[in-house]
């Protein structure tokens, strides 16, 4: 990575240039009468890099890979922001993961999160670099960040958004969610405006491939905000109670619903869990009866997951859990329901009562894998092998309706 710092350029604090006025709007005011406004000229994708601690987000990387085919597209750069205090790392990863370029504000004012400072800094990185998008994740820093962001930008923002790619005619971000409780996708656009902001949930994206050498340029600016100007203080970073739960992360999941019959119906499926190495899942409904807690649970309102398997144990498949999950490798679904919709998506799938199912999964891992609670580093074509090589006696190996094919059979 090469370092460069740019040197005589307005500082972040200084008063904006006029231009950037219109810049918010995406439009000049420059056009003749009755002609199509000349645009300004944002470039550039930006990624907000979300660290705590000198500890990256995992949908920070993800973001930036998808960061990378927006910018192939629009033939522009990858920015990447970066805000904190002594994060020299956080700017290597940023480069390792694809950034082009890196706005840093290195300011121990910035060094914990807090919305004024954080939010001030990049709109006066905005304002003076004028990207074309900022992309954020949808964790609850980027959901507070994001939209004072956009609203002092006076743009538009699309919240949790599952896919993003550029209109080839009009160069615009189609930015597409689900709407109307997830029973449709809606694909929206920010054609007046820019930048054009999106945030997107962890494990939507994947990761890019590292990048062993990158050149990238390293722009430095100042915050312009003092400790004085910050109401808010930060008195004590207190870590989170469930700081095991991470789904986001996990490359195998074992996912119960409604069929567990409650909290200690969850038994088994912690029980399958330890012996791959995984985390336990849930849907929304458990949550709400107050059997498991909501850091647990999959779906639209939950978090989203993209592990290597997926095991869905009594769970019905409803669009708003399939949102969550259904960019799973493998997807494994045990109902006693052959109808259940969760099949349409399911690479394999068994039709049974998920209280026999499951102990019988744990028993035939736990043999395959000689030793219990040390499953990490299966991996999903071990499992699957396992699958389909050995299935216990009075379960049926697959439903009849069970697709063999989960890309196909996946909603899109
Ligand atoms: C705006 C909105 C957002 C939502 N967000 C989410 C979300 O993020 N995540 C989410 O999960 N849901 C979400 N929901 C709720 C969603 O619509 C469903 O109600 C929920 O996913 C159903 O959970 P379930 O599959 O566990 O239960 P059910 O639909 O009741 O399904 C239970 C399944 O278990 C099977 N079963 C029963 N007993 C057994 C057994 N012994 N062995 C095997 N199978 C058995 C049954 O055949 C059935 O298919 C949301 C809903 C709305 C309106």
């Amino acid at each position: 990575m090469s370092k460069q710092d740019l040197t005589n350029l307005p500082s972040a604090g200084d008063a904006p240039p006029a231009a950037w006025q219109a810049y918010s709007k995406g439009l000049t005011e420059a056009g003749p009468a009755g002609s199509e406004p000349a645009r300004t000229e944002p470039k550039d994708v930006w990624v907000f890099v979300e660290q705590h601690g000198g500890k990256v987000a995992n949908v920070s990387w993800e973001l930036m890979g998808k960061a990378r085919e927006l910018a192939d597209q629009l033939e522009c750069k990858i920015g990447a922001i970066v805000l904190g205090h002594k994060v020299d790392s956080v700017v290597a990863m940023a480069s390792a993961n694809g950034a082009d370029l890196v706005y840093l504000i290195d300011d121990p004012v910035v060094a914990a999160y807090r919305s004024k400072p954080y939010a001030h800094a990049i709109v006066n990185l905005a304002n003076k670099f004028k990207p074309e998008v900022i992309l954020v994740g949808a964790t609850s820093l980027g959901r507070d960040l994001a939209s004072i962001v956009a609203t002092e930008l006076d743009t538009g923002l699309t919240a949790d958004c599952t896919g993003l790619d550029i209109d080839p005619e009009t160069k615009n971000l189609r930015q597409t969610r689900p709407a109307f409780g997830g029973n449709i996708m809606a694909t929206i656009v920010c054609p007046n405006r820019r930048p054009q902001m999106s945030t997107v949930r962890p494990g939507v994206m994947a990761k890019p491939k590292k990048l062993e050498a990158h050149d990238t340029r390293v722009i430095r600016e100042p915050l312009g905000l003092t400790e004085e100007r910050v109401a808010a203080k930060v008195i004590e970073l207190l870590k989170e109670q469930d700081e095991s739960v991470n789904l986001a992360d996990a490359e195998i999941i074992v996912s119960g619903g409604r069929g567990t019959g409650g909290a200690d119906g969850f038994k088994p499926l912690y029980e399958l869990a330890e012996v791959l190495g995984g985390m336990v899942g849930c849907s929304r409904a458990c949550v709400d009866a107050g059997w498991m807690p909501v850091s647990r649970q999959v779906g639209q309102t939950g978090t989203t997951v993209r592990p290597k398997i997926y095991f869905a144990c009594g769970i019905s498949g409803a669009i708003q859990h399939l949102a969550g999950m259904q960019s799973s490798d493998v997807i494994v679904a045990i109902n006693r329901d052959p109808n259940a919709p969760i099949f349409k998506v399911a690479d394999y799938g068994i039709v049974g009562d998920l209280f026999q199912v499951v102990p019988a999964l744990t028993k035939i891992f736990r043999e395959r894998l000689g030793r219990n609670g040390a499953g990490a580093g299966i991996s999903a074509a071990e499992i699957k092998k396992d699958f389909l090589g050995e299935v216990p006696p009075g379960v049926p190996a697959k439903s009849a309706d069970a697709k063999t094919s989960g890309e196909e059979a996946r909603p899109q």
